[in-house]
């Protein structure tokens, strides 16, 4: 029987697909970080599914479902996990959007929600609010939580702005010819990840463009549910990125995972055609250089490494690319992978949850930290800037000083002189 869900939005059909397709077997539970943190068969995605269908059935008012919707972490740990194939992101996606223009929100909350929504996807902006941020700093003790979670995932000292060349040239025969996308919190807080992906690539003869008008990929915003300003960034890059290239390149997961979304996002929208088009190419940066195979045999460490992958949700479980990164770094002389218990859970990094959900993201990195340690790394390597820095901060929190770097940096490391 089809479900009578409420709604006018576009997506509607996509949501009660999701819903008709649960039979509440619960093989998802095991996968799901905060059913496995809380217990609570609400938190679980089932419970999430069960409570997202009474909601937009207008059987359930919408403010009693949303703690338990708003602890979701938006992993997609549960999509893999199901045998029954429901598009949880789709629900999730068109629920907290729709939710998001009838919600009321606390004063307070509203205004740190804006400040996220008007700064972190625009670097020039959060570079301004991260500096005035470490001010904000001295006042944590007396800040509302909103804001104290905010400030303090702010960096003490922030990497000097490093522009990009609009086109780095390949180097000996070209082998491709792609677009690199920036990143928004990237280019601010860690710009030499970018560099080195550029390098990497050029070095392994492809061409690659790096549009200066180019700006954030909407995933942030689409995270929680603003997507009519999701869409407005979006576009922006369908403007500026060349119709010819062979490839759009993420290093962020969540970017990657977003922008292959455009087409569910721009559904029924004048451009929609265009979004696919420009989603279609979208490919994370391991999977693009796995699939066109290293031209360089890396020199390697010159001693050995033990390296722990930490796989981002967005990569793992959104685009499922497992084995293309840890096959480029075991291409990698004198590094040995180890691989972590549990390491399809969630760092607790997702999107902006570390700002949102304090508590549940902090508890999800002890943990996660403590399966690193176990495995004893000298290094820890990953494919996305918020597991970097969630894992960063846990270890400077626990005193540690065990190096964490995106994959790309790894790469160029290894790659002969
Ligand atoms: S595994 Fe799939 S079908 Fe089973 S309860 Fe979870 S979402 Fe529903
Ligand atoms: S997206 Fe993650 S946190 Fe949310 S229900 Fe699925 S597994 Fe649980």
């Amino acid at each position: 029987m089809r479900h009578q869900i409420v709604s006018d939005d576009l997506r509607a059909p996509e949501m009660a697909e999701a819903v008709e397709k649960c039979v509440h077997c619960g093989f998802c539970l095991a996968a799901c970080p905060t059913y496995n943190l809380l217990g609570e068969e609400m938190d679980s995605p089932r419970g999430r599914i069960y409570l997202m269908k009474n909601v937009l059935e207008e059987n359930l008012p919408a403010a009693e479902a949303q703690p338990y919707i708003d602890r979701c972490l938006g992993c997609m740990a549960c999509v893999p996990a199901c045998p029954s194939g429901v598009e949880y992101g789709d629900l999730l996606v068109g629920y907290r959007a729709l939710q998001e223009k009838q919600r009321q929100r606390p004063p307070l909350d509203a205004l740190a929600r804006k400040l996220i929504c008007e700064t972190l996807p625009y670097p020039r902006r959060f570079r301004l609010a991260a500096l005035s941020g470490k001010l904000g700093k001295a006042l944590l003790p007396v800040l509302p939580d909103a804001f104290a979670s905010m400030l303090s995932l702010l960096p003490d000292k922030l990497p000097p702005a490093r522009p990009l060349p609009a086109v780095l040239p390949a180097q000996g025969e070209r082998r491709g010819k792609v677009a690199l996308l920036l990143g928004c919190v990237q280019q601010v807080l860690a710009p030499e990840i970018s560099h080195a992906a550029a390098q990497v690539l050029a070095r392994n003869g492809v061409e690659v463009h790096m549009p200066r008008q180019q700006g954030c990929c909407g995933s942030i915003l689409l995270h929680v549910g603003e997507e009519e300003q999701a869409r407005d960034i979006a576009r922006r890059n369908f403007g500026c990125i060349p119709a010819d290239v062979d490839a759009i390149i993420t290093t962020a997961a969540g970017c990657g995972s977003g922008m292959k979304d455009y087409e569910l996002l721009f559904k029924g929208q004048a451009d929609a055609a265009r979004a696919a088009a420009f989603s279609h190419r979208v490919i994370d940066f391991s999977a693009y250089l796995a699939r066109l195979g290293l031209r360089e045999t890396t020199a390697g460490f010159s001693s050995q490494r033990r390296v722990v992958y930490q796989d981002a949700c967005h990569l793992l479980h959104a685009q499922s690319h497992q084995s293309e990164p840890r096959a480029l770094l075991n291409g990698i002389a004198n590094l040995r992978l180890v691989e972590i218990a549990d390491a399809g859970m969630c760092c607790g990094s997702a999107g902006t949850y570390n700002i949102d959900q304090p508590e549940i993201a902090a508890e999800l990195s002890r943990r996660k930290v403590a399966s690193i340690l176990a495995a004893e790394p000298d290094l820890v390597v990953s494919g996305n800037i918020g597991c970097i820095t969630q894992l960063r901060q846990e270890f400077a929190r626990q005193n540690l000083t065990l190096p964490v770097a995106h994959i790309a940096e790894v790469l160029l490391q290894a790659a002969p002189a």
